[in-house]
C-alpha cells in the first residue's frame, strides 16, 4: 500500500535516545520509501508553559537533531505549525467531531497535566490532540511512528476521521500508528523519558555529560545483574538503553555483566550509548542554523501548499 507518513515533535528541548528508538529510526527508514512530513509542532509548545524565549534556538536545535540522525531534505518535508495557517482552519470543524468527555477522558493528557509545573490547565491541553488531527490529516497521513504516549492521540485523529466522512462524504484517510523498536523508554529517574524532565540522555550530550548522567541513574545495591523488568525496573532499563544500542538481548548482557553490580551496568550502558552516538554527534557538527532555516523555509512552503489543497476540499465537503 502506498502510504503518506506523518509525525512530530514539540520544538521543547533537545532530542534524546527515547525519540530515537520510539520514532527517529523508524522515520529514516519510511523517508525512502514513501512521501515523509516531520512537523516541528511550535503552537503545541504552549500547551503547558509560557513560550520560551529562545524558541527560535530551540528550532534550530531540533533541525540539527534530525540531519544528525539521517532525515534528509531532499526527501522529507520539514515544516512549522506556526508557518501553516490552514491547520488552525481544520481544527475548527475537527473540534466539533469530538465530545467534551472524551477530549477529557485521555490517559495522555491526564499524565501530562500531573507533570505540568503550571498550576492551572490550559484549554488547549484538552484540544491539541484535536490539532494533532489537523497536522496527520491535512496531507492524508496513513501511518504514524510515534512513541506509545501517542496512541490515545492518534485514536482521536482516526475518529475524527471517521466521523468527518461519514457526515460529509470521503475525504480522509484513517491513518495507523507506526511503534519503535522501543515505543515508550523510561528516564534515568524512572519515569517516561521526556526533553522537558531532565531525566533524558540527549543525541547530542557530549560523551562526559552522558557519562554522568547515567552515573546518576537511580538503581539498586544488588551485586547480581538481571533483566526483570517488574521487580528492578530501573536496573531493567539501563539494560534495555544498553540493548538498544548494541543489538543484542538485555538478558545476555545482564549475564556477561553477571555480579558486576551497578557501575559494571553503568559502565557497560555508557560505552554502548556512546558509541551509539558517535557517528550522530559527528554528523550534527557538519550542518549549521543557515541551513536549518532554508530547509524549514522551503519545508513550510511546501507543507502550507498542500495544506491549501486539503482546506478546499474540506470545505467544498462541507457545503461552504
Ligand atoms: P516534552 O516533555 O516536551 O513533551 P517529549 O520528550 O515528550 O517532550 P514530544 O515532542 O512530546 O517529546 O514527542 C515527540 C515524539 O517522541 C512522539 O512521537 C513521542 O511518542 C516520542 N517519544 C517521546 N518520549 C518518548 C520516550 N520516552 N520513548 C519513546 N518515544 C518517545
Ligand atoms: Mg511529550
Amino acid at each position: 500500500m502506498a502510504h503518506t507518513v506523518l509525525t512530530g515533535d514539540r520544538p521543547t528541548g533537545p532530542l534524546h535516545i527515547g525519540h530515537y528508538f520510539g520514532s527517529l529510526a523508524n522515520r529514516v527508514r519510511l523517508q525512502d520509501r514513501y512521501p515523509t512530513y516531520v512537523l516541528v509542532a511550535d503552537y503545541q509548545v504552549i500547551t503547558d508553559r509560557d513560550l520560551p524565549g529562545e524558541i527560535q534556538r530551540n528550532i534550530t536545535e531540533l533541525l540539527l537533531d534530525y540531519l544528525a540522525v539521517g532525515l534528509d531534505p531532499a526527501k522529507v518535508t520539514i515544516f512549522q505549525h506556526s508557518a501553516v495557517p490552514e491547520l488552525n482552519q481544520l481544527l475548527l470543524p475537527f473540534l466539533s467531531l469530538v465530545t467534551v468527555s472524551e477530549l477529557s477522558r485521555n490517559p495522555t493528557v491526564k499524565d501530562e497535566i500531573a507533570h505540568s509545573s503550571q498550576k492551572a490547565v490550559s484549554g488547549l491541553m484538552f484540544t491539541y490532540p484535536v490539532h494533532q488531527a489537523a497536522d496527520i490529516l491535512f496531507c492524508k497521513g496513513t501511518l504514524v511512528p510515534v512513541g506509545k504516549d501517542q496512541l490515545p492521540h492518534l485514536e482521536v485523529t482516526r475518529t475524527i476521521a471517521r466521523r468527518f466522512n461519514e457526515r460529509y462524504g470521503r475525504v480522509f484517510p484513517v491513518p495507523e500508528a507506526m511503534l519503535g523498536d522501543r515505543p515508550l523508554l523510561q528516564g534515568l529517574d524512572g519515569g517516561k523519558m521526556s526533553k522537558s524532565r531532565g531525566n533524558a540522555i540527549a543525541l547530542s550530550a557530549t560523551e562526559d555529560e552522558t557519562a554522568a548522567l547515567i552515573r546518576k541513574a537511580r538503581t539498586d545495591s544488588e551485586r547480581l545483574i538481571t533483566y526483570d523488568e517488574e521487580n528492578r525496573p530501573q536496573v531493567a532499563n539501563l539494560l534495555m538503553i544498553a540493548s538498544l544500542c548494541l543489538g543484542r538481548p538485555p538478558a545476555e548482557l545482564a549475564d556477561e555483566i553477571g555480579y558486576g553490580g551497578a557501575s559494571a551496568l553503568k559502565r557497560l550502558t555508557t560505552d554502548a550509548v556512546n558509541d551509539f552516538l558517535r557517528p550522530i554527534r559527528k554528523r550534527r557538527k557538519e550542518h549549521d542554523e543557515a541551513e536549518a532555516r532554508e530547509i524549514l523555509a522551503e519545508g513550510n512552503r511546501r507543507a502550507r501548499e498542500r495544506a491549501v489543497v486539503t482546506l478546499d476540499e474540506v470545505r467544498a465537503a462541507m457545503g461552504f
